[in-house]
């Protein structure tokens, strides 16, 4: 039988902090609310860099070499373009309206920065980074990536020209999305015209979660405005959005990995042990080697 799964809360994005100097964040979990690091697994990390404008700057503003084990790192562009570079050679641009799924997994130095060209000019800002889990078994493999390109998406036209719901992972009305996931992941853009209305409809025990990037809707009867997180209830399956005006949302699903959590930094790990052997590896070398 189909229950309504509720909004738990709606979250006002937190205040904002610079990782780096490209990227103006607001984190959500774990830091920026009294939230368990476990509430939204197997998203162990939100940061949303809400918009804003860059003014034009020769070097590019980012994020220099730092080291990611344990988990995947995606980064969904909005407004403006991203290029990184890892310690495997290799390199890339993240675009609009594109996403990059990297597996950090058994470790990888990168850089992030704004693309060369978009930093010459500057202008408007706005993306996402979310740290996804990966289960103890997964922790070590090969890092690898995802650039996974407008084409790419799973795309699910609502009725009456209202929109669309673009599937990044999982699926959704039988559409699905492109990007390999290690566990049960739903991860979708919904680019609604005003009025717009679907249902969205997932396990009762996996952590749901709703970022409006553009626009407000109601979740149920919950206004979310702009740049606000609706925190579903882990009870009942069923929800609806409606677009009060042209809308983009995040939507995030996930059934939760049961494991120990010990994390450090830019380590994601099941033990201490793990942890203080992330450390090592690091300091010794084993993360490879990239130039700033
Ligand atoms: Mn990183």
């Amino acid at each position: 039988m189909m229950s309504t799964k509720k909004v738990q809360q709606v979250l006002a994005p937190p205040p904002a902090h610079m990782v780096g100097d490209g990227f103006r964040v607001h984190n959500f979990f774990p830091s920026g609310y009294n939230i368990s690091n476990r509430r939204m697994s197997p998203f162990f990390m939100l940061d949303y860099n809400s918009k804003i404008e860059f003014s034009p700057r020769e070097i590019p503003r980012g994020v220099g070499v730092h080291p990611h084990r344990g988990f995947e790192t995606v980064t969904i562009a909005y407004h403006g373009r991203v290029a990184h570079g890892d310690s495997y050679g290799n390199s890339g641009v993240i675009g609009e309206g594109e996403v990059q799924w990297m597996t950090a997994a058994s470790g990888i130095l990168h850089k992030e920065h704004h693309e060369e060209e978009f930093s010459k000019t500057g202008g408007l800002f706005q993306m996402v980074q979310l740290w996804v889990n990966l289960p103890a078994k997964d922790k070590m493999s090969t890092p690898k990536y995802q650039a996974i390109t407008k084409e790419m998406m799973g795309r699910y036209a609502l009725p009456d020209g209202k929109g669309e719901v673009e599937i990044i992972a999982g699926s959704y009305e039988g559409v699905k999305g492109p990007a390999f996931t290690f566990t049960p992941i739903e991860l979708y853009n919904l680019r609604l015209k005003k009025g717009a209305r679907l249902t969205l409809d997932f396990p009762e025990t996996d952590n749901t979660g709703l970022l409006m990037i553009e626009g407000s809707a109601l979740v149920n009867e919950e206004t979310t405005q702009q740049d606000h997180f609706a925190l579903m209830a882990n009870e009942g399956t069923t929800f609806t959005v409606e677009a009060l005006e042209d809308a983009v949302v995040l939507v995030l699903s996930g059934t939760p990995i049961n494991e120990p959590i010990a994390s450090y930094g830019p380590f994601l790990m099941n033990t201490s042990e793990e942890l203080q052997q992330a450390i090592k590896d690091f300091n010794t070398g084993k993360f490879g080697t990239l130039e700033d």
